[in-house]
């Protein structure tokens, strides 16, 4: 006999609740449940599991991490017998493998889908959090884990006359589960970061004409993706301790290392041939050219300069060509998209430009987009616009503290948090890769792995040793906010006026640097330290 349902009256007691069901909530309740021996449950609003990737499903939607290190590092027989097919990993091929994640270590009956977190409360009475859903099942917990990724929120223009427009309209991070059909079809695409330059090429393929409305021009690298070989494939499981070495102990948990080199160390003609080389081997290693490209705005002019030159030799309309190259920051100091065959997209004739700088969006009408000067028939609509990034998923939880203080409130200046991990005022609350870590500048994989280790060894620390709570000072918040900044501004980030990085693409945004620029292994060794003087900064104890 099946049990009756639960009664929404009656909460779930548990001792953690994780929100999201992707490469974090996944890697979480296994370590909860299994080492540590906890009762946990993962909620997530999708019908699978998967997280971003379950949502991102736009046409070429595909990591930019090489896929032997988007992967997790934490079991040698994951890694042994997954077989990655291509050297950038598909969307459907990553849903594929944390889906099997998910199997292979028996997860899925501690995971609730199709059930939306609304709120939680932490009771000052209790001790505990209390989470409602929209399923109307609540539950009841000790520990409360966000899980909910940097980039899930959809960024969703707000453009008058949206709701008139009587074609169809997308955003590639809610992408309908059964395609698009452009076959065609007038189609226009609104946005050229990471997610619009995967996206143009492929919808270019299948439309019968697209119209690219670009505000800002960006600069890309080739991917240049191809099937792995066996040779590779095998190379790459032979060689896992050295990849996760290299990608634990860098800067950004590719497994690569940023060269040493200075850009000013070589001739103009050496100079363009490392980049010429960088160009040919394709993908964000192209960054790791030389050393000082993040610091030195004279270095980083001489990639910039490199990729400008690229467009324009490859771009064969003028106009367009000029369009394209006319880009306002420095290299990088935006994430860097890499791509399959965007800039030779604007070569076929049925591709349009459109700059919006020189003639920006009034309205969407009826027929589609109406800029400054014309009004341009679509059939179709894509928003590759991008998310609230890093705190949007989290305020659209009501999460509430001690003494109802809510999380909206306390962040209404920008994300206070000590180390990306907790946030003042919210006992027993830990958010994964949350703001003010080095999450996003870094292969999230080993970043994740690191967060959720972190975390389970901190609940293993209150448990051992009769501790009840663990909660970041105000203190030790404000002072990580400024290191974060302090290290945002020894290098051109926050020169990138429009980044999100710094939530300026979402209007009425706090103005802050989010996540932790220092490198990956600075942030992992401060990490540690704090632990091992005692989790300095935390007030742990019992209540
Ligand atoms: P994004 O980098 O924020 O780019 C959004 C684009 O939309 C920008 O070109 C932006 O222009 C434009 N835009 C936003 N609002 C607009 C408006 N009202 N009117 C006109 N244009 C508007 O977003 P994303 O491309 O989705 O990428 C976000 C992040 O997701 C990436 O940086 C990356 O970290 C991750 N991502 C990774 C991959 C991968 O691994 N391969 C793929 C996709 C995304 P402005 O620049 O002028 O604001």
């Amino acid at each position: 006999m099946n049990a009756p349902p639960l009664s929404p009256s009656s909460p779930v007691l548990l001792d953690a609740i994780v929100v999201g069901a992707g490469f974090s909530g996944l890697y979480q309740l296994l370590l909860l449940r299994d080492k540590l021996g906890l009762s946990v449950k993962v909620l997530d609003a999708a019908q699978g599991v998967g997280g971003t990737w379950y949502w991102n499903r736009y046409p070429g939607a595909r990591c930019d991490s090489e896929s032997h290190s988007y992967a997790y590092y934490f079991s040698k027989e994951l890694l042994n017998e997954w077989e990655w097919s291509e050297r950038y990993p598909q969307q459907p091929e990553i849903l594929r493998y944390l889906n099997h994640v998910a199997d292979r270590f028996d997860l899925r009956s501690d995971i609730v889908l199709g059930t939306k977190v609304q709120s939680a409360h932490y009771g000052d009475t209790d001790k505990r959090w209390h989470i409602t859903t929209d399923t109307g099942q609540t539950y009841s917990a000790k520990y409360f884990i966000t899980a909910v990724g940097c980039l899930s929120s959809a960024n969703i223009p707000t453009i008058s006359g949206l709701d008139s427009f009587s074609g169809q309209w997308f955003h590639t991070g809610e992408w309908p589960h059964e395609g698009v059909d452009f076959k065609g079809k007038n189609v226009g695409v609104v946005g050229t970061g990471s997610t619009g330059i995967q996206a143009i090429p492929v919808i270019a393929e299948q439309a019968k004409h697209l119209t690219v409305f670009q505000r800002t021009a960006n600069y890309s690298i080739p991917a240049r993706n191809m099937p792995l070989d066996d040779a590779f494939k095998r190379y790459a499981k032979e060689n896992a301790d050295h990849f996760r070495e290299v990608m634990t102990t860098n800067t950004n948990a590719h497994p690569f290392r940023l060269s040493e080199r200075l850009a000013f160390d070589f001739s103009e003609a050496e100079r363009n041939q490392i980049y010429e080389e960088a160009w040919l081997k394709g993908g964000l290693q192209f960054r790791a050219s030389f050393k000082d490209l993040l610091q030195n705005s004279d270095s980083n002019q001489t990639a910039a300069d490199f990729i400008r030159n690229k467009i324009r030799q490859t771009v064969t309309d003028h106009v367009k060509a000029e369009q394209l190259s006319d880009i306002d920051h420095p290299f990088a100091a935006k994430r860097p998209p890499i791509d399959s065959g965007y800039f030779e997209t604007f070569n076929l004739t049925h591709v349009d430009l459109v700059n919006l700088r020189e003639t920006p969006i009034e309205s969407i009408t009826p027929r589609g987009i109406k800029t400054s000067t014309t009004e341009f028939n679509l059939d179709v609509i894509v928003f590759a616009t991008g998310f609230d990034a890093m705190t949007g998923s989290l305020l659209k939880m009501d999460i509430q503290g001690r003494h109802g203080v809510s999380l909206q409130k306390t962040w209404q200046a920008g994300p206070l948090n000590y180390l990306g991990l907790q946030v003042p005022g919210f006992p027993n609350m830990f958010t994964i890769t949350g703001p003010g870590s080095p999450s996003v500048l870094c292969n999230m994989p080993p970043a994740i792995e690191h967060h959720v280790e972190w975390i389970t060894n901190c609940i293993e620390h209150l448990q051992k040793n009769k501790m009840d709570s663990i909660e970041a000072s105000q203190h030790a918040s404000e002072n990580w906010v400024a290191t974060v900044n302090a290290a945002a501004n020894e290098t051109l980030l926050p020169q990138a006026k429009h980044s999100w990085y710094l939530g300026a693409n979402v209007p009425g945004k706090p103005r802050v640097f989010m996540p932790y620029p220092g490198g990956f292994l600075r942030y992992r060794t401060t990490c540690e330290e704090i632990v091992n003087k005692g989790y300095a900064g935390f007030i742990v104890g019992s209540e």
